[in-house]
């Protein structure tokens, strides 16, 4: 939970080029698994996931603009930003007017490189700032793109760290972006710095991490694990957690999830700045595993939020941009959430269809704070949320409501998740 050693971590994998396959991606993994038991899941080209396909596997080798006295302009081996995501190979001179049109740049940001991805339209390019593209003053290019788009595997890893018990917590960050630091090496570093110390410190519920491809990572997850899906209990998308000093958390589908209670509780409790944002579809994977279907409870928890800030994916979201304190802030701040979280207890009502008779049963007490301690146990207590949630949702002490729980658990009216 070193901040300098999970900068240190961003550093090292910073200049590898992943994407939503191919080398770059296992050779993220495969840095990650040195210090975690990480499965790598491979999955082939053209298997069915859900409504999509898992797509061929693409190997960028180089890519360079050259005038025609030989001098190279443009070169991937400099900024791996600038070779399009998925771009497809290209030999050849071209006219600047030609070139221009497979040229990608920001009109507000001049010396920014923009971060641009063509997974699913087959083109060709390159990613200039609008310096590099207005210095291109010469009639004719020679331009060179060597890449390769076969059949192969989309990669994943998955860590499942088991707790006291089968209740799953899943943590998923995605893996895709080549050199962007907050988006997405943030999310990375914070993950692995959290595995490593839950295998030290198991919660009480077990804790699943995915190091997955975005969008089609978290689908083909989703395919590929439908058994697990109802253990998941809790769940939090961790992304853009090294810049920014306001953290953001996203609601769930539902907006009323254990999760949502909990984190925005926490938040205030501590005096964090912080801003609770309501649901939305759009973003990160969270818009997968909330999809209809699907629907577990999983929220989003950033600093700087999607697509919010002049940096995000540009090449301005580097190594400088990223700070080692914010980092360590995020994962302790996580780490202290889920251990909190994760130690309150979960029952389930076996009476549910109406109020019980509690007199029968020698549970109406004198004292109203009890009976109401007993009413909102009996009330919430649906298998999804803890006695936590409850007592922040009724201002009732934990303590009175363990008592509660503790005397309708002996008369027979609930049981432990
Ligand atoms: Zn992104």
């Amino acid at each position: 939970m070193n901040g300098e050693e999970l900068h240190a971590l961003a550093k090292r994998l910073f200049p590898i080029c992943r994407s939503i396959t191919g080398p770059g991606v296992r050779e993220t993994l495969s840095i990650l698994q040195e210090d975690l038991p990480l499965t790598i899941h491979s999955v082939a080209t053209g298997t069915q996931v859900l409504d999509w396909e898992v797509p061929l596997e693409w190997t960028p080798r180089s890519a360079w603009i050259e005038d025609l006295s030989g001098r190279r302009i443009i070169d991937f081996a400099t900024n791996n930003l600038h070779l399009l995501q998925y771009s497809g190979n290209f030999s050849g001179r071209v006219s600047r007017e030609e070139l221009a049109n497979h040229l990608f740049s920001l009109p507000d940001q001049p010396d920014a490189i923009p971060y641009k991805t063509s997974y699913y339209q087959k083109q060709w390019g390159f990613c200039v700032s609008k310096n590099q593209k207005k210095s291109l003053s010469q009639a004719e290019y020679n331009v060179q793109i060597d890449t390769s788009l076969d059949t192969g595997q989309l990669n994943y890893g998955e860590l499942v760290i088991a707790g006291r018990d089968k209740n799953e917590i899943l943590l998923s960050t995605h893996i895709c972006h080549p050199s962007l630091a907050n988006d997405n090496l943030s999310g990375i570093v914070v993950a692995h710095a959290l595995a490593r110390q839950l295998l030290q410190n198991p919660l009480q519920h077990t804790v699943r991490i995915l190091f997955i491809p975005g969008t089609i990572g978290a689908i083909t997850w989703l395919a590929l694990n439908r058994e697990h899906l109802p253990k998941i209990k809790h769940g939090l998308v961790l992304t853009g957690l090294g810049a920014g000093d306001t953290f953001h958390y996203k609601k769930t589908r539902s907006g009323n999830a254990s999760i949502d209670f909990f984190v925005e509780h926490y938040l205030r409790k501590s005096g964090i700045p912080h801003c609770i944002l309501p649901f939305s579809p759009y973003g990160y994977d969270e818009r997968q595993f909330n999809s209809p279907g699907i629907n577990l409870p999983m929220g989003c928890f950033t600093r700087a939020t999607y697509a919010s800030y002049p940096e995000y994916h540009t090449s301005r979201d580097n190594l400088e941009f990223i700070q080692p304190q914010l980092l360590e802030e995020s994962a302790l701040l996580i780490l202290r959430m889920l251990q909190q979280f994760s130690s309150s207890e979960t029952y389930v009502n076996l009476a549910p269809e109406g109020e019980p008779q509690l007199g029968r049963r020698n549970l109406y007490a004198a004292d109203s704070q009890q009976n109401l301690a007993i009413l909102w146990v009996l009330n919430q207590s649906d298998g999804h949320h803890s006695l936590l949630d409850i007592s922040i949702r009724s201002g009732i002490a934990l303590p009175d409501l363990e008592t509660a729980a503790d005397r309708l658990c002996s008369s027979g009216l609930l049981r432990k998740t």
